[in-house]
Formats: structure tokens, sequence, C-alpha cells
């Protein structure tokens, strides 16, 4: 039989950052180490091989642009299309790596495993986190039966749907929610809390008329998130309308509900062709929603997440227009 590629491709992050000194586990510079060097800091890892890696940017995932997006889209979709190829990796700062989770998991809807992996630590500390995480996530891209787009920190596995980051310094900064992870990694092993995750058909079906045209795309939809709280209104509402949003997702209280200041403002931009989507600020839980709700729900999406299905949402509109 032929050999089975594993690819591992490097997008930056902590994982891949450095300090001066290796006391120091926050006043690093992300995104330094090249993904070909992180590989070589494994021990162990080349037996896994054969791999194929690919610089595909080197950013701190803070700044995470819709222009690299489109070209890690690119770069999976033409792995995944490869019969010699069995999966991928993919090292990527914690900050954004479920906004790109998310994003990969509804453009390429992948049959087999394209894993992101991260570090709470940089590649100079003490005791860095990023090597475990790179043998685990590899682990998990080997797996039989893996597939679609998942989360590997802190020895967890994430689903791409569920998965947020839920602290800003301990390694295992990541969480499911209600939903739990899909399962651990145990010294190379799978244990397996659930099913692999499947992906709602229509909402594939939507984002597969977005992915064709993403690559060529100069300016996705602006959608802005807009948050509920004591003493809210509508006036970053009607700033954003001035300035032509295409879509607002309310990062609302509890079950879905607004500030009425600020429901107001987001019904008169509703009514003006902006679509609107409530997303609960809540870390755990989804909106239930109630018969004749005057604004949409998000299905159980994070704001951010919220947001990227309604810029894919918006493309696949945009492109159904145009044909
Ligand atoms: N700011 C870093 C990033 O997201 C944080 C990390 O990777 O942990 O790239």
């Amino acid at each position: 039989m032929k050999a089975q590629y594993l690819v591992i491709l490097g997008t930056g992050g902590t994982i891949a950052g450095k300090a001066d000194n290796a006391g120091d586990n926050i006043g690093y510079t992300a995104a330094q180490v090249g993904v070909e060097q992180l590989l070589h800091a494994v021990p162990g890892l080349s037996e896994c091989g054969p791999f194929i890696t690919e610089q595909v940017a080197q950013l701190d995932s803070k700044d995470m642009s819709f222009a690299v997006w489109a070209q890690l889209a690119a770069r999976v979709n033409h792995f995944l299309a490869r019969p010699d190829v069995q999966g991928i990796v993919i090292t990527h700062g914690t900050d954004t790596l479920e906004e790109t989770a998310y994003f990969l998991q509804a453009v390429c809807r992948p049959s087999k495993p394209v894993v992101l992996t991260c570090a709470m630590r940089p590649a100079t500390a003490l005791a860095p986190d990023g090597p475990q995480n790179l043998l685990d996530a590899v682990a998990v891209a080997c797996h039989p039966g893996a597939r679609g787009v998942v989360a590997v920190c802190a020895g967890t596995i994430h689903s791409a749907f569920d998965v947020q980051k839920v602290h800003p310094y301990r390694l295992d900064a990541f969480s499911s929610g209600d939903a739990g992870p899909v399962g651990f990694i145990e010294e190379g092993r799978l244990k397996l809390s659930r099913n692999w995750p499947e992906w709602p058909i229509a909402q594939a079906e939507r984002a597969q008329l977005a992915i064709e045209s993403i690559a060529n795309w100069q300016d996705w939809p602006r959608v802005e998130i807009v948050m509920s709280y004591a003493g809210a209104s509508a006036a970053i509402v009607e700033a954003l309308v001035v300035q032509g949003v295409r879509g607002l997702v309310a990062a609302t209280t509890g079950n879905g509900t607004l500030h009425h200041a600020l429901q107001k403002g987001l019904l008169q931009a509703q009514a003006g062709g902006v679509k609107v989507v409530r997303a609960s600020r809540c870390i755990n839980g989804r909106i239930l929603p109630l018969p004749g709700d005057a604004l949409a729900d998000s299905g159980g999406l994070s704001p951010v997440k919220a947001r990227v299905a309604l810029m894919l949402a918006l493309l696949a509109e945009a492109d159904a227009a145009r044909t």
C-alpha cells in the first residue's frame, strides 16, 4: 500500500512563539518558529510520518484575516482531495482558533480529520505545552474513523461547533460547554466520549456555495457583533447601518433577550435589510426560541461563530444572485 501522508500546516500562534527567557510564559512574541522546526522539537514524532509540511501563514491569531482564512481553506481543500493524504494538522494560535475551526468545518466539510492544535506557552518555555499538543493532534489525525474539524489541546478533543477558549492562561484553555468534548488522548490512545461530529446538511449546502468563490472574494460582507448589557443603546447599530453593515450578530443576555433600546435599533436595522442574528453571551447552553421571535437565533453558535456563519450565508446569497 502507498504511504499515507499527514499534512502539517503552520499558521503561527504561541505554539510558535519565542520569549527572551525560559521562565516567561506571557511576555513572548507569537509566530516566530517555523512549522518544520516545531515538528523536529517533538521526540518520536518522525516515526508517525511521512509528513508534508507547509507554512501557510505566520501570525498571532488575534490578527487573523479573511485573506489567511481563504488561503488556509484552499490549502486544506487541496490536501483533502489527495488520496495519499490521511489527515491534516494545523498549528494555530489559541485566540481565534474556534473561529478558524468553525470556518474550516463550514467551508471544507472534511470527511478526513482536520485537527487544529495550539499552545498556551511559547516554544521557548521551561515546560512548553506545544510539543505534547502536536503529538496528540497527530494521534487524532492518524486515528481510523476520525473525521471533521476538531481542536486538540491539553489532551482533549473538541468539535469545531462546540469549542471555545475559556481561559486566558491555563494550559487547558478550551471547553466544549454543555456538549462535552469528543474525547481525550491518553499516551497516544484515543478515548472517545461521543461520535465524531456530523454537520447539518442544510448548512453544508449553504457553505458549499460560498467556498467556490471564497478564494476570489475581495470584500467579505461586513458583519459586526453588538452586545446587550446594562445601559445599552441603539447608537452602535445606527452608526454601523450608516456605514453599510450587511449583518449584525447581537450577543444577547440570557435566553436571547436584549435591552429594549438595542432591540429597537436592531429591529429597525432588520427592517432596512440588514440580517440580524441573536447569539447568547452566556458561555453555556443555547437560545431556546419562542414562537414568533422577531429576530432569528444562531442555533447554539457563540457570537463569534454566528458571525462567521452569517458572513458565509451572505457570501452564498451574493453568489446565488450572480448566477
Ligand atoms: N495570541 C496568541 C495567538 O492566538 C495566543 C496563543 O496562541 O495562545 O496567536
